[in-house]
């Protein structure tokens, strides 16, 4: 197996591109899809805006380069375009801004006020938290009402009081990834809007937002994006959708004239409506390096890297006897760019691994998730997640005491 990853990793054309983050030695880390990786350019990129952006230029950075400025005011529009190929996106139509669920909140409540006389938000029980406590939180308000249906059935729970289909794209626990032409499609055909959520999918495969015709989606920066830690996230609006779309969080970036002072609110033009304070200057710019890191390796290839890293562990475990029960798609076209694996001990073979310098993550009840980024990783790395995976498995090294202990973050 070793020769076989020596070959793989010669023939990968992507595999300089790992010296361009920071990986500690003695570590293989298979969380970047849960924080990505710190991209080397990202101290420098961040010493350079506090220094001399804010430092030296103090308010003036928030003019555009034409005038001057640093540009900060650009940032959201800016990076946002950066993002729009990588969902198959026109760059016009995605702003980076607040969190991944602020972002949801915004759209769910702007796709309720869309479809006037429908209320309901379909879902499906087991999606991310965040996205199902967003509709709940609308639902306290009278807002929108909470339908959930298991992802088998949710064609038949498209009723005409649907507002908005709100689904995650690849799931956070299995890597199991919804089809998103035909849900998108049915969602219409039943006179609904959708929200993706591109979480665990963006920055590791192609979407084709466009293609599929997606009115509305969100996404995290600091996952495969390498944005750093509660980097901003995104919004994308079709934008056949831009001019009507009104979200609930006016804030005054959100408006047409910011900078007029005026009393009344009236949304900008086009996508910048979906912004509401002031941009978080810091995390943008921690947030462009990674986007521009995962631009140049291109999606295509990073997508063809992740399909061969997760089958390559699946080969390696299964030529070392490691019986894992396989809670992902056994089909590579049917996952995102993880493993998962159900087991008892989930937590503390998880636990053991870390000890190993081997970090993936466990999930709630009974998941060990191995993510596989492969804008960093390398086939030889896998080998080894194989070899300890193995070692931990066989020994019943996972059973000791220290690693049954459950930390406040998982
Ligand atoms: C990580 C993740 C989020 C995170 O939302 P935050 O507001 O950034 O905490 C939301 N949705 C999905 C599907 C995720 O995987």
């Amino acid at each position: 197996m070793r020769d076989e990853a020596r070959a793989l990793d010669a023939a990968d054309p992507l595999a300089r591109f790992r010296e361009r983050f920071v990986l500690p030695a003695g570590v293989i880390y298979l969380d970047g899809n849960s924080l990505g990786a710190l991209p080397k350019a990202t101290p420098g990129r961040l010493e350079q805006v506090v220094r001399d952006e804010w430092g030296d230029g103090l308010i003036r950075s928030w003019n555009p380069r034409e005038s001057g400025g640093a540009g900060w005011i650009d940032l959201p529009r800016m990076i946002g375009a950066k993002i729009a190929p990588l969902i198959g996106a026109a760059p016009h139509e995605v702003i980076v801004c607040d969190s991944t669920s602020v972002n949801l909140f915004k759209l769910i409540a702007a796709a309720l006020s869309m479809r006037p006389g429908r209320k309901a938000v379909l879902s499906e029980p087991g999606n991310f938290p965040t996205d199902l406590y967003m509709i709940d939180g609308l639902a306290r308000h009278g807002l929108a009402e909470r339908r959930l249906a298991p992802r088998e059935r949710l064609a038949d729970a498209l009723d005409a009081d649907v507002a908005l289909l709100l689904l995650t794209h690849t799931h956070y626990k299995t890597g199991a990834v919804l089809d998103m032409a035909a849900l998108t499609a049915a969602a219409h055909e039943a006179g609904a809007l959708v929200l993706w959520d591109l979480s665990h999918s963006a920055g590791a495969m192609p979407l084709d937002c466009a293609g599929c015709g997606v009115d509305l989606a969100v996404g995290c920066g600091y996952k495969y994006l390498n944005g750093g830690p509660g980097s901003p996230a995104y919004a994308f609006v079709a934008e056949r959708h831009q001019a009507a779309i009104e979200q609930p969080l006016t804030g005054w970036f959100g408006h047409a004239a910011p900078f007029a002072f005026a009393d009344d609110y009236a949304p900008a033009p086009g996508i910048d409506r979906l912004l509401c304070g002031t941009p978080p200057v810091l995390g943008l710019a921690a947030l462009e390096v990674g986007v521009e890191l995962i631009a140049e390796m291109g999606v295509d290839r990073l997508y063809a890297k992740s399909r061969k890293l997760s089958e390559f562990l699946r080969k390696c475990l299964a030529a070392r006897g490691a019986a894992l029960e396989l809670a992902s798609p056994s089909d590579v076209a049917q996952r995102g760019s993880q493993l998962s694996f159900r087991h008892e001990g989930a937590y503390a073979i998880s636990q053991a691994l870390i000890a190993r310098g081997v970090i993936g993550d466990f999930r709630d009840p009974d998941i060990l998730r191995l993510g596989f980024a492969p804008a960093y990783l390398s086939f030889a790395d896998i080998a080894e997640v194989a070899r300890h995976l193995a070692e931990v498995l066989a020994g019943g090294e996972w059973r000791r005491a220290a690693f049954t202990e459950r930390a406040l973050v998982t």
